[in-house]
């Protein structure tokens, strides 16, 4: 069997980015414009230790009232309970928002194992800026850059570690 990774979190965190670096496509839509991504959508991981699918989720209304756990399609939820290891991706230039909070809420009910992967930090001071999303209560926040590779393959080792 072939693990998979799904990559979850808020709009605009960096999710495509990562799934393209992933998968070395094109692919996924990545934009300036958050929730562009609607579907599950999945790839063939490349450059680990072992094969592995990815899957990019995005399902979420980008302008919704009602908590973004409603508006978390069901192809994400599903995509969740498919999951042999997740990463959660958070956008370390902006901090924790309530957002993160509730989809960590969420998570932290998963069976499978959930990496807390801090995006967008390269050039910045990744130990101090990690050191925030502890709140989340997830274990311990890694920083990654998913546009420029930093710490990628560390975490997708991670992720697969037990398979
Ligand atoms: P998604 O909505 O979670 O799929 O996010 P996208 O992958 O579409 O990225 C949203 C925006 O963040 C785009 O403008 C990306 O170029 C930018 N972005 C993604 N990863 C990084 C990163 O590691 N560093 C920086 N500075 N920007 C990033
Ligand atoms: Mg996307």
């Amino acid at each position: 069997m072939i693990p998979t990774i799904v990559l979850v979190g808020r709009p605009n965190v960096g999710k495509s980015t990562l799934f393209n670096r992933l998968t070395k496509t094109r692919d996924a839509l990545v934009a300036d414009l958050p929730g562009l991504t609607r579907d599950r959508h999945y790839g063939r991981g490349i450059g680990a230790s072992q094969p592995y699918l990815v899957v990019d989720t995005g399902g979420f209304e980008p302008h919704t009232d009602s908590g973004i756990l409603k508006a978390m399609a069901k192809q994400t939820l599903q995509a969740i309970d498919e999951a042999d290891a997740i990463i959660f991706l958070v956008d370390g230039r902006q901090g924790v928002s309530p957002q993160d909070m509730e989809i960590a809420n969420r998570l932290r009910r998963s069976k499978c194992p959930v990496l807390l992967a801090v995006n967008k930090t390269e050039g910045m001071q990744k130990a101090v800026v990690s050191a925030d999303f502890h709140e989340l209560g997830l274990g311990y926040p890694l920083s990654i850059s998913s546009a420029h590779g930093e710490g990628v393959r560390d975490i997708v080792e991670l992720a697969l570690e037990n398979f």
